[in-house]
């Protein structure tokens, strides 16, 4: 199975509509993922054939204003997505200031920096501060080199994180994201707030890994599928995770087994045979898992 990563910023007339077309598309080709549509545009992470995604592609950028989306796409397995949802939404991606009424302007987005611009930033060894637009935990099991990673676990979160960052105003920032979507409104918002000298990574962590072979990523991407994370950097890959039991260094996630704790956390293999996919012993005791 391969991956489509993609987004687009535009005016949706009809949602529904939309919504009903990308159902029918994605049914007839086989395609499985999750697509989500507001009025202001289209998010969507989709797996299927080649050929199917060729044509989804082709068909989907018919669509009124999705004539030019820019597309990632990334090997999969059939694990990645075991079904499909297409959702209309009130947004494509929640910074929460909208239903404050005190929304962000994309038009004050920042520039983009181009992937081999941000590998050549890192190799002048000039000063400027990269800033992770992602959540905590996905920022744990890997992040760009001295990247600020905000302690939240939902983007509605970042605006209080950019006012603990004040300092930074007249400072070089970059932000990145998995895919540039979040950055959008993320860099939006920090110009908004008076934040001077602002770019956003183009494309996000994706492209920068299948453009630059991945220098200055420590550890691995973070993805909303069965894969969990994949790798990003060829050229001198490390570990950044630590197994939430015993500290070794490993890149890989587990559920909690106890379903009222569900908690997603770093698990070395046999820490997790240890505490039967327990984030505790505590948890182990309660495993969904367990037959009485
Ligand atoms: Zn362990
Ligand atoms: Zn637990």
């Amino acid at each position: 199975m391969h991956v489509l990563l993609y987004y687009k910023y535009t005016d949706i007339e009809d949602p529904e509509d939309l919504k009903e077309k990308q159902k029918i598309i994605c049914e007839r080709l086989g395609i499985t993922g999750r697509i989500l549509i507001a009025e202001e545009g289209i998010n969507g992470t989709v797996g299927g054939t080649f050929e199917a995604l060729d044509q989804y592609m082709s068909e989907t950028m018919c669509y009124p204003g999705l004539s030019d989306i820019e597309w990632k796409i990334s090997e999969g397995n059939d694990q990645t997505f075991p079904k499909l949802r297409v959702v209309v939404r009130p947004e494509v991606v929640t910074l929460g200031l909208k239903e404050r009424g005190k929304d962000v302007s994309l038009k004050h987005k920042a520039h983009y920096i181009e992937p081999d611009e941000l590998l050549r930033l890192y190799e002048s060894g000039e000063e400027f501060t990269i800033i992770d637009a992602r959540n905590e935990y996905e920022g744990r099991i890997g992040k760009f080199k001295d990247a600020i990673v905000p302690d939240i676990d939902n983007f509605r979160e970042f605006p209080e994180f950019v006012a603990s960052i004040e300092h930074l105003k007249n400072k070089p920032v970059v932000t990145y994201c998995t895919g540039g979507i979040r950055c959008e409104k993320a860099s939006s918002y920090l110009k908004e707030q008076g934040f001077t000298d602002v770019r956003q990574l183009h494309g996000g962590i994706h492209r920068y890994a299948d453009t630059t072979g991945g220098k200055y990523f420590d550890g691995e991407m973070y993805v909303f599928d069965g894969r969990v994370h994949v790798p990003v950097n060829q050229v001198n890959p490390t570990v950044i995770s630590e197994c939430h039991h015993c500290g070794t260094k490993v890149a890989r996630y587990v559920n909690c087994c106890n379903a009222k704790c569900n908690l997603q956390f770093i698990c070395c293999e046999s820490c997790e045979t240890e505490y039967g996919s327990g984030c505790s012993r505590e948890c182990q005791k309660n495993s969904r898992f367990l037959t009485a």
